[in-house]
């Protein structure tokens, strides 16, 4: 237990050990950022009914053939049309229905005239050009037949989805249901944003700061304990957050400290190891167990080595649990503009500042504060350069990868 795993082997035994949750009904306001557990298909064609998409004038277009300024047609107003109610009547030759947007095409009607081309003269209308059929109109079915394929099993819910499925006439939709999620965060030296401090003491970062990153992922942490370390109160702490959820993710108290107590409490409530360490830099101490199809992540303490682990290693894991594909648009190469010594034997997530010039690729530059203790480097980067373990020093020019950081997307 006490070798390293390399970073992509942890990732993929994480990944491995990801179940779905039941997928759940929500109604289709709640449904946002949600993704979808089930095809959508539709059951009746879309649009449902001819209808014109203009203020206009329905016509039969052997009526107003040869309209020009020169011989202008003149129909009579037959009657008028708003959406919402069907059309009562057929529309009488050299007779012209009024229609609004949305409205019914009348039957016998081919297309509608923009009101704005249109002269009244009376109860009559005047004609000076001649229309194509079909003109200012939406077609039954154009968008989809009946029974078609609108969304797939795995569509994110966005917007646009709803409102689609809202059209579709579905009041509720079927979605992977989203992990809940516990935070154990681990320190005696951590007082709370507003404390004054004594020597020794600093202000807790983590349990903002992750809570934060979850948020912005769409995930609300149902529940965060701060905890000192100590064993009862650390073993009380892990206990209640098994109960309460499926993912729980701890901060600190997982190193070889002599009051890191994370992995023998956790062993105690019969979670088991899946790893411990990790060749990664930063996040070397990360420890990953499952109890059940419940999964634990005991991230470091260090604030950047939290944020960096959540990010490369739980929320894959929480994005799999959602349904959500990994999206490659969050890795992208880029050409570096400094150079970059080599320890090697570890994966290197370097904090970083990506730019895309004219010619569409991208360039990174270093953030200033690298050490994972200096939450301001991180906050002032929005990717990671992803150094593999085996590569060598890289100097300025050299083309290397970088990973968006998920909240702070491009
Ligand atoms: P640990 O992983 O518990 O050994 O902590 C490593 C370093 O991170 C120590 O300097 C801690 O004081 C610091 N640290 C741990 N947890 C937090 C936190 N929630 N906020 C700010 N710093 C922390
Ligand atoms: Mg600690």
């Amino acid at each position: 237990m006490n070798s390293m795993l390399e970073f992509n082997e942890a990732l993929e035994k994480v990944l491995k050990h990801v179940r779905r949750l039941l997928p759940v009904k929500l109604s289709i306001a709640e449904s946002l950022g949600f993704v979808l557990a089930e095809e959508i298909k539709t059951k009746e064609p879309v649009p449902l009914f001819d209808s014109s998409s203009v203020d206009g004038y329905a016509v039969r277009l052997q009526d107003i053939h040869n309209a020009s300024d020169d011989h202008p047609v003149h129909l009579a107003m037959q009657s008028t049309v708003s959406a919402g109610f069907a059309p009562p009547q057929l529309l009488k030759p050299f007779h012209t229905i009024k229609v609004m947007t949305g409205a019914v095409l009348p039957k016998k009607a081919d297309a509608v005239v923009m009101k704005e081309l249109v002269k009244a003269k009376g109860e009559t209308l005047v004609f000076t050009s001649e229309i194509r059929e079909g003109a200012n109109l939406r077609r039954r079915g154009e968008e989809f037949g009946k029974g078609d394929i609108v969304f797939s099993k795995g569509t994110n819910v966005t917007p646009p989805v709803i409102g689609m499925c809202a059209t579709l006439g579905l009041a509720s939709l079927k979605v992977y249901r989203k992990p809940r999620v516990a935070m154990v965060i681990t320190g005696n030296e951590l007082r709370s944003p507003s404390s004054q401090l004594r020597r020794g003491q600093v202000r807790d970062s983590n349990s903002y700061a992750l809570a934060a990153a979850l948020k912005s992922a769409g995930i609300t942490p149902s529940l965060v304990l701060q905890v000192r370390d100590n064993k009862e109160m650390l073993s009380k702490a892990f206990a209640r957050a098994l109960k309460k959820a499926d993912v729980v993710i701890s901060a600190g108290g997982v190193s070889v400290g002599d009051f890191d107590y994370v992995k023998q409490v956790l062993s105690d409530l019969r979670v088991k190891t899946i790893f411990w360490r990790v060749a990664m830099k930063p996040g070397k101490p990360n420890y990953f167990g499952t109890r059940g199809k419940k999964l634990v992540f005991g991230l470091p303490g260090n604030p950047v080595s939290a944020m960096v682990s959540l990010e490369t290693l739980v929320m894959p894991a929480l994005r799999k649990i959602m349904g959500i594909h990994f999206s490659e648009a969050l890795h992208q190469d880029a050409v570096i503009e400094f150079d970059l010594k080599r320890n090697g034997g570890r994966t290197e997530f370097v904090r970083a500042f990506a730019s895309r010039s004219d010619d569409g690729r991208y360039t990174v530059k270093p953030a200033v504060g690298q050490g994972s203790h200096m939450v301001g480097g991180l906050a002032g980067a929005n990717c990671l350069i992803v150094v593999p373990k085996e590569r060598e020093n890289i100097v300025k020019g050299d083309t290397v990868s970088i990973r968006f950081l998920s909240w702070n997307r491009l």
